[in-house]
């Protein structure tokens, strides 16, 4: 009885709010346990009510994943609650999106920090749970959440861009690595998601441009990259679906 996710233990970065929140919801739902990450206690918290509510297992724990040693503090709380993490969603992201010759290097080095560093110090402490998974047998999945900007070419986009062109080309060479010790790899590229994210973006300009394309299409909501990942974590054990993009039907 159950869904291929039921007994799972899924790790959800950025899980307070859109994408990452909609996922942890969903997984839970499908039977999975959650441990929920991000910044923002009070959302995490309202995660995890509603994931309680709903019969299902989540434990919120507030961390910036930025921060090294707090992830592998996170890291070892999984294991004291749930044994070990089999499935890491490693979603966190910021888009601060700017023209380059405003030289909003804040904005340059927080994308860094985060869509980079963040996303390598969750693997760095998760990837011997996924690991030691495999070794037993069981499912492992670490989904890195890139975007289609990691291949598209959009005017003022070049940092984000280029940590997300980071993400899809890491994980291919994860792959290699990782694919024969049976840990599936994998990325998820979004289009336009109905989210948080265009709220941070600090030029004027940059943010006007994000709002108009959001109202003038039928954007996508973090529930259907909700859908996708429980879905490439549902698949069969020997089958990694490596590369997915999910666009709005009518953005091109
Ligand atoms: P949101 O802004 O709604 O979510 C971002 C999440 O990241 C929040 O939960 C936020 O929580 C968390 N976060 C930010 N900084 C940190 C940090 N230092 N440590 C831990 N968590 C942090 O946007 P989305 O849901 O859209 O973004 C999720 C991912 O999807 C990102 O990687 C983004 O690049 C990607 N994406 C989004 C698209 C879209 O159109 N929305 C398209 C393609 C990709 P908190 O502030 O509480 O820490």
């Amino acid at each position: 009885t159950g869904t291929p996710l039921t007994g799972r233990v899924a790790v959800v970065s950025g899980a307070s709010s859109g994408i990452g929140a909609a996922t942890a919801e969903r997984l839970a739902r499908l039977g999975a346990a959650v441990v929920v990450l991000a910044r923002r206690k009070d959302r995490l918290d309202g995660v995890v009510a509603n994931i309680e509510a709903a019969g299902g297992s989540a434990l919120a724990l507030a961390v910036d994943v930025t921060d090294r040693d707090a992830v592998t503090a996170a890291a070892r709380q999984v294991t004291e609650r749930y044994g070990r993490a089999d499935l890491v969603f490693n979603n966190a992201g910021v888009q601060l999106v700017s023209g380059i010759e405003e030289l909003r290097v804040d904005d340059w080095q927080r994308q860094i920090d985060l869509n980079i560093t963040g996303l390598m110090n969750v693997i760095a402490a998760f990837l011997p749970q996924l690991t030691e998974s495999a070794a037993r047998g069981g499912p492992a999945d670490l989904i890195n959440t890139s975007s289609i900007a990691a291949t598209r070419i959009l005017e003022k986009f070049s940092v984000y861009s280029g940590t997300k062109a980071y993400i899809s080309h890491l994980t291919r060479l994860l792959r290699v690595e990782l694919g024969p010790r049976m840990v599936r790899v994998a990325t998820i590229e979004p289009g336009m998601v109905d989210t948080e994210l265009p709220d941070h973006v600090t030029d004027p300009d940059a943010s006007r441009l994000m709002a108009d394309l959001i109202r003038d299409i039928d954007v996508l909501q973090g529930a259907d990259i909700a859908e996708t990942v429980a879905f490439m974590a549902a698949v069969p054990r020997h089958v990694n679906l490596t590369e997915i993009t999910v666009l709005p039907t009518a953005q091109v």
